[in-house]
């Protein structure tokens, strides 16, 4: 076992504050890595604030998480020391119900995968997360980061533009499909990128006007302003894939409207309270809602080699962990251009 300082959250209430941990020795299959970077996704900030219900306290968040191998267990064949690497929203799942086999880790019904952070790992400890020096985790749930990536830039792709990259995927977005991303937060702002970089016309919903230089910088076509009244109005039937990426509750029916035929409205983003559809937002035009949750291994590993390949990355704001109180207060207040990321080098020793 291996000491590491962190910082955790110990109440919904009180700030995060700094600690230590300990990460388990390296077994046979495991790969220890040097966490070099961590992203604050809004999830951590839901989980740590019980917006998602009772969070089991210490808990250390962090599920984008960048670094650099430093050890391997004696039968891991996928990662040497000094390999780029980094680790997602899971770190272990059953590997044997049909959606596991099929590299759909996410959606493991053998028990549901081990989360990153605030879960139970197999070994019966409490799993920690990314806010941390260091961690080690099974290689068959560690990605590689290709070297062509900064790591700052890289980390908020485990979580931000693997949960873009698989819907975009799953509903085929492409040189034909007209895609509507709402919210250009940490997962909006990959989900224009990537869907700027599979050839779909991208069209930003954010509050204001006030990022729509960055929107189309990114690869937005269109960008409007939902505190405008006429943008419902104007872009009735006008998309044939929507990603949601709010992360409060909107009212969705004005949302609903502007899917066409056929089209669909998917939602990622997973505010504390539950969606309200009036039945006629969705009778309309044969419009369909859906829902995603990140992506497999497989598909994770997909997505970054895409990223490589496009030259593709996150927007960050490196901070250092004694600003992540802050940094919170920021994503709440979409005051973010776009992932904050957290240099973590001044929590490797303890
Ligand atoms: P984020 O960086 O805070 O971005 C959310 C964006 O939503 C903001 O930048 C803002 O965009 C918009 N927004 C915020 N409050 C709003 C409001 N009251 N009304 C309208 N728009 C508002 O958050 P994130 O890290 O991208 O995460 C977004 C959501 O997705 C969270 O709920 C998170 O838990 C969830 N999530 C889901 C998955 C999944 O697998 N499905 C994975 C990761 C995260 P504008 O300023 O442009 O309006
Ligand atoms: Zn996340
Ligand atoms: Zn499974």
């Amino acid at each position: 076992m291996t000491t590491v300082s962190a910082y955790a959250a110990t109440s919904a209430t009180g700030p995060l504050t700094k600690t230590t941990i300990t990460r388990r020795a390296v077994g046979p299959h495991d790969v220890r890595f040097d966490i070099i970077f961590a992203g604050i996704c809004h999830s951590d900030i839901h989980t740590v604030r019980g917006e998602w219900g009772q969070p089991s306290y210490p808990v250390v968040p962090g599920h984008e998480i960048a670094g650099i191998v430093t050890e391997i267990g004696s039968a891991v064949t996928r990662y040497k020391v000094g390999d780029h690497v980094g680790v997602g929203c899971f770190v272990d799942s059953c590997r044997k119900c049909k959606n596991c086999q099929a590299g759909l880790e996410q959606y493991c019904t053998g028990g549901g995968n081990v989360g990153t952070y605030n879960a139970v790992g197999r070994d019966g400890e409490p799993t920690q997360g990314g806010y941390s020096g260091s961690i080690v985790v099974d290689e068959n749930y560690v990605l590689r980061i290709p070297e062509s990536l900064p790591l700052d830039a890289a980390a908020p792709l485990l979580c931000a533009g693997i949960t873009t990259f698989s819907p975009l995927k799953h509903w085929k977005a492409g040189p034909e499909t007209r895609v509507a991303v709402i919210g250009l937060g940490g997962l909006g702002h990959m989900a224009v990128k990537l869907a700027a970089a599979m050839g779909a016309e991208v069209t930003v919903l954010s509050q204001s006007l006030k990022k729509m230089e960055d929107g189309l910088r990114l690869g937005a076509k269109n960008y409007y302003a939902t505190s405008d009244r006429d943008t419902f109005k104007n872009l009735r039937n006008s998309f044939d894939l929507v990603l949601n990426t709010v992360s409060a509750n909107l009212d969705l029916g004005r949302y609903l409207q502007m899917v066409d035929l056929d089209g669909v409205f998917v939602e990622l983003g997973a505010p504390e309270n539950p969606l309200v559809v009036p039945p006629f937002s969705i009778i309309g035009m044969r419009r369909s809602i859906a829902g995603s949750v990140i992506g497999g291994i497989a598909e994770t590993q997909e997505m970054l080699d895409f990223c490589a390949k496009h030259g593709i990355a996150s927007e960050v704001e490196v901070i250092q962990p004694d600003y992540i109180n802050e940094a919170y207060e920021r994503v709440i207040a979409s005051d973010v251009r776009y992932r904050f990321v957290i240099d973590t080098e001044s929590l490797r020793d303890a």
